[in-house]
């Protein structure tokens, strides 16, 4: 099962690197010269991501449960690109999300991923008390009731969700590959940070509410390792992908849960969308 596996995760990455990049230009601009690529807000105020120090994170009762409509039908991702910067997988319409102390529903419209060099050489956007995890999932939707422009614009016009990837033996992933089901017990969607802050590449704008949960996704680290060894930047004999984050910005003002709720664990056939996505269907 697991050679299978990374036979059909190697495939995968493969046929990623095949896809034509439409960003490559912006690969090569060290993130320093950001701030005079979109001056508007790369040098602003709340940008992401951020190190969350857990003990000042301050508790807020309305960060309620997620509710995720569609995330376990497969027919809603559309189509996977590697843009020059990461591996992005696009979701046709329909997924939404809505809950977690969010103002409205939102529609879901990507997803990507951030890795540093191996499993080895953690690669996490965001950390926690200093600690950067190998891999993060970003989930990016915007608010239903807005066009992408006017979203961009809004301060809470996207709201992305962060998932830690770190390396475990996983019986997650040998349960999707047995039972064609997307996990139901890897990550509690009741426990989770929040602040507000920025896109994570230009034009970083400041136009997002950060979710990044607690918990993290386990996987082997085989498939972490394979994201640093088998995706170039632009085609085989580009350089590989790796480092594929932003440096740690200034920090927000971060809320979660209080350590006294008991908001119900409901399960989640969630989000596993990536694993699920280059075991399954490529
Ligand atoms: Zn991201």
């Amino acid at each position: 099962m697991l050679l299978k596996m990374k036979i059909l995760l190697s495939t995968a990455l493969v046929a990623c690197t095949l896809i034509s990049c439409i960003y490559c230009a912006d690969v090569t601009i060290d993130e320093t010269k950001w701030p005079e690529l979109a001056p508007k807000y790369c040098n602003g105020s709340r940008q992401s991501p951020i190190n969350i120090k857990t003990s000042a994170a301050k508790a807020d009762s309305t960060l309620t449960e997620f509710t995720f409509t569609k995330y376990n039908d497969k027919s809603l991702l559309k189509e996977i690109v590697n843009t020059g910067k990461t591996i992005q997988v696009y979701f046709n319409s329909g997924a939404k999300i809505s809950g977690g102390g969010l103002p409205e529903e939102y529609e879901s419209l990507q997803f990507h991923l951030h890795w540093g060099n191996g499993s080895s050489v953690p690669g996490s956007e965001h950390t926690v008390d200093g600690k950067r995890y190998p891999m993060e999932l970003h989930i990016v939707n915007k608010k239903s009731s807005l066009n992408l422009t006017e979203a961009l614009k809004d301060p809470k016009g996207l709201a992305a969700l962060g998932f830690f990837i770190e390396v475990r033996f996983s019986l997650c992933i040998l349960f999707y590959i047995l039972f064609n089901s997307l996990l139901r017990i890897c990550v509690d969607r009741t426990k989770y940070y929040r602040y507000l802050g920025s896109l994570t590449t230009p034009a970083c704008n400041e136009a997002v509410v950060w979710t990044v949960f607690k918990e993290s996704i386990k996987v082997s680290k085989e498939l972490i390792d394979l994201f640093s060894t088998m995706v170039h930047v632009n085609g085989s004999s580009s350089p590989l992908m790796t480092n594929v984050y932003r440096s740690i910005q200034v920090d927000q003002p971060v809320t979660t849960q209080s350590s006294s709720s008991s908001v119900p664990s409901a399960s989640i056939a969630l989000v596993i969308m990536a694993l699920s996505l280059v075991v399954g269907k490529i």
